[in-house]
């Protein structure tokens, strides 16, 4: 509800064709990183859902049995502190410097939505994917395969405590016995 208030008060200002300009060279760019990622992840043989519209700010992946949502943003709409991120176009400046601060603040509340709603979040940017290799293996850490996920409960510490209790007594008697 509030993105289509937002965009209705958008297209309001008065689109020039500079404008235009920079926005078409700057969205083509950007679905370009998403594609690079949806390669990566293909290498890596993961499954996802692609935008799911029910979660907040629609992730551009999600792993819905991992409970993990991956966002691929472009540095200048979601304002990266990098070179490319610093970029802002001189027409219109102010303009675009409001932009891309409110992007930034609905950033932060879609994660702490998605947070609070149990989802770990993953964020790669643009310029990250210059590293592909990098990228996947942090793609790689962020999206462990289901069978290697062990179930979080606190009688695995126990075994674990117990066994190393029982190793130490068998070396106890070996040690005995010499
Ligand atoms: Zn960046």
């Amino acid at each position: 509800m509030r993105r289509t208030k937002k965009g209705r008060a958008e297209s309001k200002t008065k689109v020039t064709p500079e404008r235009s300009a920079v926005m078409r060279a700057v969205k083509s760019t950007n679905t370009k990183p998403e594609q690079r990622v949806r390669g990566l992840l293909r290498d890596l043989g993961v499954r996802h859902n692609r935008k799911p519209s029910k979660l907040p700010g629609s992730p551009d992946f999600a792993f819905a049995s991992l409970k993990r949502v991956l966002f691929v943003h472009g540095c200048f709409w979601h304002g990266h502190h990098c070179a490319r991120g610093a970029r802002v176009p001189k027409i219109n400046r102010s303009y675009w410097i409001g932009k891309i601060a409110r992007n930034v603040v609905r950033d932060r509340k879609v994660a702490s939505e998605l947070q609070s709603r149990g989802w770990k979040i993953m964020i790669v940017w643009e310029c990250e994917l210059r590293d592909e290799a990098k990228v996947k293996r942090r793609l790689r850490r962020f999206l462990p395969r289901p069978h290697t996920l062990l179930p979080d409960l606190p009688y695995l510490d126990a075994v674990a405590s117990t066994l190393s209790e029982w190793t130490n007594a068998e070396d106890a008697k070996a040690y005995d016995k010499l």
